[in-house]
């Protein structure tokens, strides 16, 4: 078994120079197709931030890991009826709040049990019937609303997941659509884009967050 954690940090490291020395870009290692003994691995190799897509996996992941300082992320579509559930495991942070409606929902319960969770909003950026997250057009609307009804979930800034297509273009154009809504933002401080396939397009139209799996552990 052998991963490559120092080569995608490596590449992260010449994209993050290319756009702005000043950047600062977490790296958050996707680990929903691996055996802990993989995430341990990376762990071994300086890895802390680790993100699953599903509720029951990030139980059960991070309480078999439980005594490593880990941060744990969520990446996945929000079920309403997991909703309890995520929130009992305290992720550093839910990158996929993908409507009003799911937002109130984590408002409700949140409130109830007199917490809070940072989170981002997710955009659907391409437009793709298959991805989940709010339309460009409307998101930023969205995101003020949020703040306003749920102050309970903390929004901290924008998720998107790239195009699916081998067209870079079309890549750094759906990204280049989150990017300007982040930038009209007040007090976002994330922009969560990029994967293994195209996270160096994500860097350059700003990401400071890429959410990294297959290129890690192949
Ligand atoms: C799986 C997943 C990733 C990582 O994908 P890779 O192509 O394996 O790097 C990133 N973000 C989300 C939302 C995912 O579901």
């Amino acid at each position: 078994m052998a991963h490559h954690l120092q080569e995608v940090i490596a590449r992260i490291e010449k994209a993050r120079i290319a756009y702005s020395r000043h950047q600062v870009i977490k790296l958050v290692a996707i680990s929903k197709y691996w055996q802990d003994s993989q995430i341990l691995e990376l762990y071994h190799g300086g890895q802390r931030a680790f993100g699953e897509n599903k509720v029951q996996d990030l139980k059960s992941k991070s309480e078999l890991l439980d005594e490593y300082p880990i941060q744990w992320h969520f990446v996945g579509n929000i079920q309403e009826n997991k909703i309890n559930a995520l929130i009992q495991l305290k992720p550093a942070l839910i990158h996929s709040i993908d409507s009003l409606r799911t937002a109130q929902a984590f408002q409700m319960r949140l409130e109830r049990e007199g917490k809070v969770q940072k989170a981002l909003l997710q955009i659907n950026s391409s437009r793709e019937e298959s991805k989940s997250g709010v339309d460009p057009q409307m998101a930023k609307e969205i995101y003020l609303q949020i703040q306003e009804s749920c102050p309970n979930l903390i929004l901290e800034g924008l998720m998107s997941i790239g195009a699916h297509t081998q067209d870079q273009k079309e890549i750094q154009k759906s990204f280049e659509i989150t990017q300007k809504i982040y930038e009209t933002l007040p007090n976002a401080k994330v922009l969560s884009m990029g994967m293994s396939g195209d996270f160096e397009i994500a860097i350059a139209c700003g990401a400071n967050l890429v959410r990294i799996g297959s290129a890690l552990i192949e």
